[in-house]
């Protein structure tokens, strides 16, 4: 299911006069075949899956995603100027794409399910992607606010098995992401989103497709909630103050470390059976989970009343 042919985005983003503006983190991509060979990591259920896009731009991922045979594409841009653009693809789409002019980091999901004609009851039964050429000043915090909803399996997310992200950061990014223990992108945002998904890196992405061209390269991560997630027994708060004091200064051992924020700090590390003598990048996402479920336990970290939220 193709669409039909549409004009050139490098021929129309300039008669429509879309300046990238740096503030947005826009920098565009033109050529449909880099976004093609995106979409291709995407699943062949792209018929039967909800897919969400955040900041379309002018439309070149949501042109793949829709030749890839997307029914159900709602894209989330937050600059206006887009309007026409993506009018323009919503009437080529034969109702297969509509879009929002709102902010990723606040709209509401029912917002989107409501754009896609569905609810939520029906949404978490269905494939869901969120797919995204991420703006990338806010790029870290939007995963981290996903990894927190799959986590507690909130709304949309309540049944995390049934979504996937496929998100382009910088390469950097992505590559603190999916570091593995003992590796020098090792960071806290690689034990977070291990320990809630496998992560792959699936492709780079050069800064030279870019318009305008970034300073650094990019690369594109798959982010699948875990059917047995590592996180168990202390919420992805608690983790993430473990891993705030643990990463405090890479140079140091993980004891002093967290020496700072836990003054028994080598007593919690013993109980974790954690070497306090380590640092943080070489410990595996289990260690830190373990450390935060002991830290919970001894009363370091106030425990979330489920009903109630944090206390
Ligand atoms: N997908 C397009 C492409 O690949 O050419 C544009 C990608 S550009 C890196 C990031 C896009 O996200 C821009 O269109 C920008 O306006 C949009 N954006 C920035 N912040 C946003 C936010 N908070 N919510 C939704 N979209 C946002």
């Amino acid at each position: 299911m193709k669409l039909p042919p549409l004009p050139p985005l490098r021929h129309i983003v300039p008669i429509y006069g879309l300046q990238a503006k740096s503030q947005l983190s826009q920098n565009f991509i033109f050529d449909l075949s880099v976004t093609d060979r995106i979409v291709e990591k995407l699943g062949d259920d792209l018929d039967k899956a909800l897919v969400i896009e955040v900041g379309p731009g002018p439309g070149s991922l949501s042109r793949s995603i829709l030749n890839a045979g997307a029914t159900n594409l709602v894209s989330v841009e937050k600059d206006p100027r887009f309007q026409p653009l993506l009018n323009q693809l919503a009437d080529a789409s034969k109702n297969r794409f509509h879009f929002l002019i709102d902010d990723m980091r606040t709209v509401e999901y029912d917002k989107i399910l409501a754009a896609a004609g569905t609810s939520l009851s029906e949404a978490i039964k269905t494939k869901t992607y969120i797919v995204g050429n991420l703006p990338f000043a806010v790029a870290t915090p939007m995963l981290v606010n996903w990894l927190r909803l799959c986590s507690h399996r909130v709304g949309l997310f309540q049944n995390p098995n049934n979504v996937e992200f496929l998100l382009m950061f910088q390469k950097e990014v992505g590559e603190r992401i999916t570091a593995r223990p003992g590796t020098r992108s090792r960071s806290r945002i690689s034990v977070l989103s291990q320990s809630v998904c496998d992560v792959k890196l699936t492709q780079d992405i050069p800064r030279g497709v870019f318009v305008p061209k970034p300073k650094v390269n990019a690369a594109v991560v798959r982010l699948r909630p875990s059917s047995s997630p590592v996180l168990q027994g202390c919420d992805i708060e608690a983790l993430e103050a473990v891993l705030r004091w643990s990463f405090a200064s890479k140079r140091k051992t993980i004891k002093n470390s967290i020496r700072s924020s836990i003054p028994e700090g080598t007593r919690i590390l013993g109980l974790a059976g954690i070497d306090p003598d380590v640092r943080a990048e070489t410990l595996s996402t289990e260690e830190f989970v373990r450390l935060a479920q002991i830290c919970c336990q001894e009363g370091l970290i106030p425990v979330r009343d489920p009903e109630h939220g944090r206390p």
